[in-house]
């Protein structure tokens, strides 16, 4: 008998963690505006797993009804943990980087890219710095 694997996750304060069993089904990076918006991040990703796979083992999130759908978060300190859509039953959307190890669900496919901000193109050629960038200089 194969084993289910278990993984964890929880915002940003800490006040709310969970528990999340099964393979992940999908993995995608979404670019929908309403995710933005959500998050404050150019674009999310997000792990489906199992319907009812997930239990909230401290706290509890709140949650904003919007557009149809569900979107679970910390009213502590903001983090975005879940997504529930009303019409994908078979999924438990979780946000993957609320996830204990995010490098774990890289993602499969970016989606909406219909709403994409275009300016995401010319991300991976900047300049990257191990730390913080360096600040602006006064001259
Ligand atoms: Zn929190
Ligand atoms: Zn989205």
């Amino acid at each position: 008998m194969s084993e289910i694997p278990l993984h964890h996750g929880g915002c940003l304060c800490g006040a709310i963690r969970y528990e999340v069993r099964g393979p992940a089904m999908q993995t995608s990076f979404c670019h929908c505006e309403d995710c933005r918006k959500a998050s404050g991040a150019p674009a999310v990703a997000w792990t489906f797993f199992p319907p009812n796979s997930l239990r909230w083992t401290q706290g509890a999130p709140r949650e904003i009804r919007f557009a149809e759908r569900i979107r679970s978060f910390c009213a502590d300190c903001g983090s975005p943990l879940l997504f529930t859509d009303p019409a994908l039953p078979q999924f438990t959307e979780v946000n993957t980087c609320s996830l204990d190890d995010p490098a774990a669900f890289p993602p499969g496919d970016q989606c909406w890219v219909a709403d994409e901000i275009p300016w995401m193109h010319s991300v991976p050629s900047l300049p990257r710095f191990e730390l913080t960038s360096p600040l602006p200089v006064d001259e």
